[in-house]
């Protein structure tokens, strides 16, 4: 089964069985005791996949000069990166 990618050490998982909560281990890997589902922690996660995030940028970077005759604040704005992380507290 293919990990699932994360972004906080602390994640849950809720797949056809009730809540449950969990943190990574040291290796940034974490294991759901239910259905046995695999996470793990982005920073962890396959230096491709980091260089790939790295090329889009560059290619956002040479789009942005086409661009450059019509500059737009707002641009700006959606080179924000969008993290859709679990904001669950234990405590
Ligand atoms: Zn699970």
């Amino acid at each position: 089964m293919k990990p699932k990618i994360i972004y906080t050490k602390k994640f849950h998982c809720d797949d056809d069985h009730p809540i449950v909560y969990y943190v990574v281990d040291e290796n940034n890997k974490g294991m759901c005791e239910y259905c046995g589902a695999k996470f793990i922690y982005k920073d962890f996660y396959d230096k491709a996949q980091e260089e790939k995030e790295l090329l889009d940028m560059s290619m956002k970077e040479s789009k942005k000069q086409k661009d450059e005759r019509t500059p737009s604040e707002k641009l700006q704005d959606d080179l924000e990166p969008i993290i859709t992380a679990p904001m669950m507290d234990m405590e």
